[in-house]
């Protein structure tokens, strides 16, 4: 891979001798590794001694959760943030980025992460619904528009009872809207 990162350099009109680039080939090959990771990790392993089904019929929301992945048109980030609600079970909270990281270490589309996200969540947990809400800005967007305005975008898959019973659903939408949980960062320390 290196290789053919310095090549890039030289298409770009690059030398890629200079001091500056010398070690920019290995930063950039170690970096794509790391973020099209995902798959090295698997579901027996993110929920190991993890899983907890609940009785209550509370929503209950893991809010504003950071996350970030590769745009695979343009191999650039998409960094924003997701509610994730696995309605009828309780997970670790340490547990939900690392399983978002499952799918999105990887080059992606938002649309495509969203739904691979919840239909992971609904097959392996096995819960009464999912739902997953993602936003996020894409740096391609942003970069290549002449006025840099900050493009963001939101996405959404609803399974299960979020998906068949439309006053859940409503619930839902006006627990996110609403909810005193606020701004409930998660930081994946393991
Ligand atoms: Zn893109």
């Amino acid at each position: 891979m290196e290789k053919h990162i310095e090549a890039l350099l030289v298409l770009l009109g690059e030398n890629p001798q200079r001091p500056g680039l010398q070690a920019t080939p290995k930063r950039v090959a170690q970096l794509l590794r790391y973020l099209t990771s995902g798959a090295d990790n698997s579901w027996d392993q993110l929920l190991k001694n993890g899983l907890f089904d609940s009785m209550s019929q509370e929503i209950i929301l893991l809010k504003n959760i950071e996350f970030s992945s590769l745009c695979e048109h343009h191999i650039l980030p998409f960094i924003g943030h997701c509610h994730v609600i696995p309605q009828g079970k309780i997970i670790g909270v340490s547990r939900i980025p690392r399983i978002i990281d499952f799918y999105a270490r990887r080059l992606q589309i938002q649309e495509q992460l969203t739904t691979q996200i919840a239909e992971g969540l609904m097959i392996n947990l096995n819960p009464r619904g999912v739902a997953v809400i993602m936003e996020a800005e894409h740096l391609c967007m942003t970069l290549l528009r002449s006025e840099k305005q900050h493009a963001r975008f939101q996405t959404s898959a609803m399974l299960g009872l979020f998906q068949d019973d439309t006053e859940k659903r409503n619930e839902l939408f006006h627990l996110l809207n609403t909810s005193p949980i606020t701004d409930k960062r998660i930081n994946d320390k393991n």
